[in-house]
């Protein structure tokens, strides 16, 4: 890939780490701070190619599985998005019920099946372990794109790029999650990717039955990150440079009443962002159900349309990465 002055996540380009080629993404655990500079330098590269050409053929002949257990806009679509971009192609599997799933097949046989066909595969999947099984079935790589309650490194990637591109550092944060921690499996992964960074707290403001798993607290603690746990976001607010906010994850609850008495814990409007910092960013991985008033749209600090924007440009170098391109 061409390099540009332009871009400052410079020195990239002399493809040293073609050692992505064949790789799977499973999880964030496998990127180190150098990977994901480089995965930053790439999507940037991407950006501009984008900006300029709009499409154009790194990966022309290239087929990509996208195959989706459950429900997905932006994932699916921006892997879709991504491979068309760079002149691939893609089969679409989003409603299993009308492929060989619902006659019984497994995951693996499935996975066998469409490495015959493709040359990468993107899966998501109910359960959490799916994406490792899928890997160990399959010699294509194959990219998790949520793994049930588990993780969803991809949004964890084109997450911290948002950061680096809103604020334009990755150290030095205090990061407030906010929301379901406990089934939001994008919580899980970007928690465990920041904690690779240098002089960063972060803040966990949740409803008591949905906190941060102790499995996840106990690894980002391990590499000395300060963490802190809150039922309300006042205290918080003001120290934050980037505001987390997450849905709470219906679809996984056992007990409905218990959705019903979380459901509306937290509501980020113009109103209560007041008392944040005026240089801050307000993320969200999307869709938003009531957690974030539309009114707040508008302020400048809303970073999650354009966060949406930066996941092609990350998927696409996750892309290119894996098929050698890059
Ligand atoms: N789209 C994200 C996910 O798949 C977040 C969400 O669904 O709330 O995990």
């Amino acid at each position: 890939m061409p390099t540009t002055s332009t871009n400052p996540y410079l020195p990239f380009g002399e493809n040293k780490h073609a050692a992505w080629y064949g790789k799977d993404i499973i999880s964030v655990k496998q990127f180190s701070r150098d990977d994901l500079e480089y995965v930053f330098g790439v999507a940037h590269e991407m950006r501009g190619m984008v900006e300029r050409v709009g499409t154009f053929d790194l990966l022309k002949g290239k087929i990509l599985a996208n195959l989706f257990y459950e429900p997905s806009t932006r994932t699916s679509s921006s892997f879709t998005a991504s491979m068309e971009r760079l002149g691939g192609s893609v089969i679409p599997i989003n409603e299993v019920k009308y492929s060989s799933v619902s006659k019984g097949e497994s995951l693996p046989d499935t996975i066998r099946t469409l490495e015959c066909y493709a040359d990468v595969i993107v899966l998501r999947h109910p359960e959490t372990g799916s994406a490792a099984i899928a890997a160990k079935a399959a010699k294509k790589p194959v990219i998790n794109a949520g793994d049930g309650v588990g993780e969803h490194p991809t949004q964890a990637l084109l997450d911290t790029f948002t950061i680096m591109e809103e604020l334009g550092r990755l150290d030095n944060l205090t990061v407030t999650m906010l929301g379901d921690l406990k089934y939001g499996r994008t919580v899980h992964s970007l928690a465990r990717l920041l904690s690779k960074f240098n002089n960063i707290k972060l803040n966990y403001v949740s409803p008591d039955i949905l906190k941060m798993p102790k499995e996840v607290m106990d690894e980002v603690g391990e590499k000395g990150v300060p963490q802190a746990e809150f039922s309300t976001l006042e205290k918080v607010l003001p120290e934050t440079d980037v505001l987390y906010v997450t849905r709470v994850q219906k679809e996984r609850f056992e007990d409905p009443a218990d959705y019903e008495k979380v459901k509306g814990a937290y509501v980020i409007d113009p109103d209560v962002m007041k008392a944040a910092k005026k240089e801050m960013a307000v993320m969200h991985p999307l869709p938003r159900v009531t957690e974030i008033s539309t009114d707040f749209d508008d302020d400048p600090r809303a970073a999650y349309f354009r966060q949406m924007e930066y996941g092609l440009y990350v998927r696409m170098a996750l892309l290119a990465m894996v098929l050698g391109k890059a």
